[in-house]
């Protein structure tokens, strides 16, 4: 090895070039070899114009992130891409691991830095209002790589601890059972009024955004190109937006600013759970969710 490579691991976000970071720019413009997922090398072709650049299916991942290791090992420059970001459920951990497999340590050739992308969860969630607001989570419901059973314990927990979920992978042409189960799963905790989005291939040319609910949601088409947000037992619609609230009105007044009696700037919030959350919760376990 004669000279130090270096190897980038990018995430370009969900699609639209402005929703590039300015620093994965800069790489790739530095890049001598692009490597990445065919998809992700057309939404980037213009700006690795005259690359080297390895393509390759699907399937093929770990022969891909061997040969941008091999490269950069050699001394080549080398970006690795993924869309959104790299390290959610991207290349970044499969090139980390064949980095460990190898034995490279840090201060060898090559040098390693990774890129954040904006992720599918904050670009869909972008798009349908703020229902990150509060305590969220993703799971992908693909389990080519990860048993059903631990995917569906994630869901029971993430249903029963209120998070608003993201999920990623929901569902493709013959994979359709997993988001059926997701949505039963979510029906034993929280209302079927729940607002759900379906957000497909945001900031790309087929964009497309539904608006529905827990109850709804199986009557529109959800693909692999979906990311499903369904909201918290808190979320609610205004004007077409998805919110979950931070809580600002468990301690303040939002008409006037003043805080509420009984409750002090700055410190713990002096609400009992259950005022705070709606009945249903507490009756967790039970299948029929009560409506208030
Ligand atoms: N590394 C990517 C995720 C890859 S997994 C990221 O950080 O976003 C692939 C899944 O991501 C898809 O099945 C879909 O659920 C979601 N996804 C990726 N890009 C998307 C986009 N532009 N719009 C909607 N969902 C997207």
């Amino acid at each position: 090895m004669s000279e130090h490579g270096k190897l980038w691991i990018i995430g370009i976000g969900p699609g639209a070039h402005d929703l590039i970071a300015p620093r994965a720019l800069a790489a790739l413009e530095e890049a001598e070899l692009v490597v990445g997922y065919q998809t992700y090398m057309t939404l980037v072709r213009k700006l690795i114009k005259g690359k080297d650049k390895i393509r390759t299916g699907m399937t093929e991942e770990i022969g891909r992130a061997r040969a941008a290791v091999d490269a950069a090992r050699a001394g080549r420059k080398v970006a690795v891409i993924s869309s959104g970001d790299s390290g959610v459920y991207g290349m970044g951990c499969l090139v980390l691991e064949v980095l460990k497999e190898i034995g490279w340590k840090q201060g060898e050739s090559p040098e390693v830095a990774l890129i954040p992308g904006i992720t599918a969860l904050n670009a869909c969630a972008s798009l349908v209002g703020a229902p990150l607001g509060h305590d969220a989570c993703m799971i992908s419901l693909s389990d080519l790589l990860t048993p059903w059973d631990l995917i569906e314990k994630r869901i029971q927990h993430a249903a029963a601890a209120d998070f608003v979920i993201g999920f990623y992978n929901p569902a493709s042409g013959r994979r359709q059972r997993q988001i059926a189960r997701a949505r039963e799963i979510l029906l034993e905790h929280r209302s079927p009024e729940t607002p759900v989005a379906l957000v497909k291939s945001a900031y790309r040319y087929r964009q497309d955004i539904v608006q529905t609910n827990l109850n709804s949601m199986l009557d529109y088409d959800i693909g692999m190109l979906t990311t499903v947000l369904v909201g918290s037992t808190q979320t609610y619609r205004y004007e077409g937006l998805m919110i979950t609230p931070r809580g600002y009105r468990n301690k303040y007044d939002l008409d006037s600013s003043a805080v509420r009696p009984g409750q002090t700037p700055g410190h713990t919030l002096k609400v009992p759970l259950s005022e705070v959350q709606r009945p249903w919760l507490k009756s967790a376990g039970s299948s029929e969710p009560s409506l208030p």
